[in-house]
């Protein structure tokens, strides 16, 4: 007998992020962790508006942002102390603003609060997988209680392992997880301050070759420190008091700072060899760990659980398996090209050489005198697009020329009359009524511009909202079609489209039906 659709391994924040995405569509779920409660200490210490767009899909976008802070801008100093505006992240037409500090614990516990609230995820703490046996039509879980006691078995069609970077179940499966650790060590202070910090009222990353240093504010009420450690450096005394105060005190004026934690960091660039074992897939920090500097750890394994719930839902209700192979064909470029930039934006913040950092200091100087900067940054992001994947027709090459492949843009938060399946955007009532009439949700969006832009009169938008086909009132028939053959079944089907969970209203005129 089968106990649940879905189990997960881990409930960090991946875990629990994808628990609620496959609860919402509704998968059921068993979801273990071996810890007693979510982890205490805070972790990430930013995410980005398509991270807060996944939240809106859960309805949880408020409440993150509610114990979050934005920021719209990020300095970098030289090691002469000259100050330069390294990122001012374009507002990108998601519907979110593009970088927010946040609280991790806050966050999960904003996720765990959800899981709690809506009843229908069993979830269980203190409960550690011990063995993981795969067969051809569901998986069996071996679990014991991590205070000791009988072992027991969940059986369930498949396993998401979001266990986190030292994943037993990656090991158990023997899949490699290749890549490097950095070889420099980062002391990492969190503090609770009673107002803001005057000096770094936004992310700070100080190129001082003497003691390289990112200072950032965190949520309300907290800022976070790392400081670089020289190869040989003993990291006892960093974690001491007075050794913190000395250093944080050229950032504090006369605000009362209680630190929290002190730790000593070393950070990993992996990437697992594959993220899929038949029935058994890896997420989130299982699957990849990338260094903090552009702030995507957390970030990349949101985007992964995204990607595989509606696949896992979709398989589970009769689409062919493969479609799950495209959960891999997706995310891993995406990753890649995520910690391709934290490893140059490192490398950047970390040089220790005082000739490497003038070299640096002057680029930047040059990169703002020729305007280069301001072009960079504001576009130093991957774009938010996939090259190959589950799509009616192979993206065009070039990441800025894809119109399938990409996300949508999220003008007057439609996400919330699209709902959470699949959805179409047309430019006249006469193509969204067809498109209802194959069973598909679909608004009307007259004058939208990224129909415009991209010379069609209507988008076809898989339930993460990047585009899977678009076309004019011909192609509806074969598109459709096409998409009835991703999913093993006809479209009038399909579990109804639901707005996304205690959303706040529309304000758009525009109107939906499914
Ligand atoms: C200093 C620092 C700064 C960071 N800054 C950022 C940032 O700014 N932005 C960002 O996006 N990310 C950042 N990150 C990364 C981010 O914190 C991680 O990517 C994120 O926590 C990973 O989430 P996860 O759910 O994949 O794994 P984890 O949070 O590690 O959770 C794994 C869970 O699996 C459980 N588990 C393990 N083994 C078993 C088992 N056998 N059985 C049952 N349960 C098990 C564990 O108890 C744990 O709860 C930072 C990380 C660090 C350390």
């Amino acid at each position: 007998m089968i106990d649940c659709e879905v189990l997960i391994c881990g409930l960090g924040p991946v875990g629990q992020l994808l628990a609620l995405l496959l609860t919402d569509l509704g998968v059921s779920v068993i979801a273990v962790d071996e810890a007693d409660e979510p982890y205490p200490l805070p972790r990430a210490a930013v995410i980005d508006d398509e991270v807060l767009r996944i939240f809106q899909a859960i309805g949880l976008d408020a409440a993150v942002l509610r114990d979050a802070q934005v920021q719209k801008t990020v300095t970098f100093v030289t090691d002469r102390g000259k100050k330069y505006e390294v990122l001012r992240p374009a507002h990108g037409d998601l519907g979110h603003p593009p970088l927010v500090s946040i609280h991790q614990p806050s966050m999960e516990h904003t996720m765990t609060a959800a899981l709690d609230e809506r009843g229908q995820t069993d979830v269980r703490w203190g409960t550690r997988v011990e063995t993981v046996d795969r067969a051809a039509d569901h998986v069996d879980v071996y679990v014991r209680p991590t205070a000791g006691g009988r072992s027991s078995r969940i059986r369930s069609r498949f396993v998401v392992a979001c266990d986190g970077g030292k994943s037993f179940v990656r090991r158990t499966l023997q899949i490699p997880f290749g890549g490097s650790t950095y070889s420099q060590r980062w002391l990492v202070l969190d503090g609770l301050i009673d107002k803001p910090l005057a000096k770094v009222p936004h992310p700070h990353f100080v190129g001082d070759v003497k003691r390289p240093t990112v200072s950032l504010p965190m949520s309300p009420g907290r800022h976070r420190w790392e400081f670089m450690l020289h190869p040989g450096e003993d990291a006892a005394p960093f974690e001491r008091e007075a050794r913190i105060r000395e250093l944080t005190a050229p950032y504090i004026t006369d605000e009362q700072v209680e630190f929290e934690r002190a730790v000593v960091y070393t950070f990993h660039v992996r990437r697992a060899e594959r993220w899929r074992a038949g029935r058994v897939f890896l997420a989130g920090d299982s699957a990849h760990l990338t260094p903090p500097f552009v702030g995507q750890g957390f970030s990349s394994g949101a985007r992964d659980a995204q990607n595989l719930a509606w696949k896992l839902e979709a398989v589970l209700r009769g689409a062919p398996s493969r479609l799950l192979d495209s959960y891999e064909v997706e995310r891993r470029p995406h990753v890649t090209s995520m910690q391709n930039l934290a490893v140059r934006w490192g490398g950047v913040v970390q040089t220790a050489n005082p000739a490497v950092g003038r070299m640096r200091d002057g680029l930047i100087g040059l990169a703002k005198l020729t305007g280069v900067l301001s072009i960079i940054r504001e576009q130093v992001k991957p774009l938010p697009t996939y090259g190959h994947g589950a799509f009616a027709e192979r993206p065009a090459k070039l990441p800025f020329n894809r119109s399938v492949g990409s996300l949508f843009p999220q003008p007057e938060r439609i996400d919330v009359q699209l709902g959470n399946r699949w959805s179409v955007v047309a430019d006249s009532p006469a193509i969204a009524k067809a498109w209802r009439a194959r069973g598909v949700a679909s608004i009307c969006s007259p004058v939208d511009p990224w129909l415009r832009a991209n010379h069609c009169e209507w988008a076809l938008l898989r339930p993460d909202k990047f585009v899977y086909a678009t076309g004019d009132a011909g192609d509806i028939a074969a598109a459709a079609k096409g998409l009835e053959g991703l999913l093993g079944a006809s479209l009038g089907s399909l579990v109804p489209n639901a707005p996304a969970p205690s959303s706040p209203a529309p304000e758009s005129a525009a109107a939906v039906a499914s």
